[in-house]
C-alpha cells in the first residue's frame, strides 16, 4: 500500500514544474527520493535520470523507465498589448485549453496566467459553434502592454505548464452491484507519465527496503522529452544498454461516456494494463506471455489494451541489437489536460506486477525471449 511517504512523493512529483525540455525539477525530486534506495544514481546529457539496484547478478539489465516530462507550452511571442502567444510542448486538444489557468516560468520567477480568446459574445453566431483553435488563443498575464509583460520577466522561450494541484479522494468500490472495499482516487496534472516514474521509484524502494532477491540488475529511469518524440528514451537506452525493458506509462482509461470498448478497453480501478499493440511498437510476445502469466499466478488484476500512440518503448525496443520490451500502464482518465484521475489501487498493483516480473527475469529467461 502506498504509505504517507510515497503519497507525498507522488504529490510533489506531479505538482512540480517540468514540461518537455525543462525537466530538472521532477528529475531532482526523483533523485532525492531514490538516492537512499539505489546503489547508484546517474544521468545522461539530455536530463534523464537512472537509478540502479543490483540483485544477484550484473545481467540481465532490466530497464524500468517512466517519463517525467509533462505536456505544456512555450511562449512564442509577447505582443504589443502584453499578451503571450504560445506553441505546445506535446499534444493538446484545443477544446480543453480555454479558460484554464497556467503558470509561466520567467527569469523573475513563476507567474500566473489564463488561456483566453476573443469572447463568444463578440463572435458571429456561426463562429460561436466552432472550436476555437490554439492559434487564436493567448495567455493573459494581466499586462496591458508589452513593457508591463517584459517587466514581469517574460520572454520568448519561457516554459508554461497547466496550473493544477494534486488531491486525493476516497471512494467505496462497487463491482457488478457488490461492495468491493475502497479505493483512493488521485486527481491532478502530469500523471502522464509521472505515475510511471513514481512506480519505477517505488519498485527500487521496495526491492531495497524488503531486501527482495532478484537475479538481475534493475535500472529505474525518469526519462525526458517523451511527449515531443521519445527523445530521452534514445539517450537512456544508449547509456543503460538494457537486455529487457518494462516501460511504465499511463493507459487511456476508456470508461468515460462516449468511448466504445474497441476504442479504449481499459477501465480505472480494474488493474494495470499490458499493451499488446501501440503505434510505436509490437511488444515481445514471450515477454507479454511472461507478464500475463505472472499476473495470473500472483492474482494481480490486469487488463489487455491497445493504444494508438507511442511510448518510450517505441525507441528502446530498437536500441542496440533490439531489446525485448513491453508497456505496462496505469489507466488514467483525461490525460493531456489540466486534470487527470487514476486509481491508487491500479498504481499499487502495477508496482506488485513489476516486482513479480523482475524476480523472474534471469539470464536464461531473458535469452529465451529472443530465441528463434
Ligand atoms: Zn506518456
Amino acid at each position: 500500500m502506498a504509505d504517507q511517504q510515497s503519497m507525498k512523493f507522488l504529490e510533489d512529483l506531479t505538482n512540480c514544474f517540468g514540461p518537455s525540455g525543462f525537466e530538472r525539477e521532477p528529475a531532482r525530486i526523483v533523485r532525492g527520493y531514490v538516492a537512499r534506495y539505489s546503489d547508484q544514481v546517474y544521468s545522461d546529457r539530455l536530463g534523464s535520470l537512472m537509478f540502479r539496484k543490483k540483485g544477484s547478478s550484473d545481467s540481465p539489465v532490466v530497464l524500468v523507465p517512466g517519463h517525467i516530462d509533462e505536456v505544456g507550452f512555450i511562449v512564442s511571442s509577447v505582443n504589443k498589448l502584453g499578451f503571450l502567444t504560445f506553441n505546445t510542448l506535446g499534444g493538446w486538444f484545443d477544446q480543453v485549453l480555454l479558460g484554464q489557468r497556467v503558470l509561466v516560468r520567467t527569469s523573475k520567477g513563476t507567474i500566473s496566467g489564463v488561456i483566453a480568446a476573443k469572447p463568444p459574445h463578440l463572435l458571429p453566431a456561426d463562429e460561436r459553434k466552432k472550436v476555437v483553435e490554439k492559434n487564436k488563443m493567448f495567455i493573459d498575464i494581466g499586462a496591458s502592454n508589452e513593457e508591463e509583460a517584459r517587466a514581469m520577466g517574460v520572454r520568448v522561450g519561457n516554459p508554461v505548464i497547466p496550473e493544477s494541484s494534486f488531491s486525493v479522494m476516497k471512494k467505496t468500490v462497487f463491482k457488478e452491484g457488490k461492495r468491493k472495499g475502497s479505493d483512493t482516487i488521485a486527481i491532478g496534472k502530469a500523471f502522464d507519465d509521472r505515475i510511471g516514474a513514481w512506480v519505477a521509484a517505488e519498485v527500487i524502494r521496495t526491492l531495497s527496503e524488503k531486501k527482495i532477491k532478484h537475479p538481475n540488475t534493475v535500472i529505474g529511469a525518469a526519462t525526458t522529452q517523451e511527449e515531443v518524440g521519445l527523445r530521452g528514451a534514445r539517450t537512456t537506452a544508449f547509456v543503460v544498454k538494457p537486455d529487457v525493458c518494462l516501460t511504465l506509462e499511463v493507459d487511456i482509461a476508456g470508461d468515460v461516456p462516449g468511448i466504445e470498448p474497441h476504442e479504449a478497453a481499459s477501465k480505472m480501478g480494474y488493474g494495470p494494463t499490458i499493451t499488446t499493440w501501440d503505434s510505436s511498437m509490437i511488444p515481445n510476445q514471450g515477454l507479454v506471455d511472461l507478464v500475463i502469466g505472472t499476473a495470473e499466478k500472483n492474482k494481480i488484476p490486469y487488463q489487455l489494451s491497445q493504444v494508438s500512440g507511442g511510448t518510450d518503448a517505441g525507441i528502446i525496443h530498437m536500441s542496440n541489437a533490439g531489446c525485448p520490451s513491453v508497456v505496462i500502464g496505469v489507466p488514467t482518465r483525461h490525460i493531456h489536460s489540466h486534470v487527470g484521475l487514476l486509481s491508487m489501487a491500479d498504481a499499487e498493483n502495477c508496482i506488485r506486477l513489476i516486482l513479480e516480473v523482475v524476480k523472474r527475469l534471469d539470464k536464461k529467461t531473458v535469452a529465451g525471449l529472443t530465441e528463434i
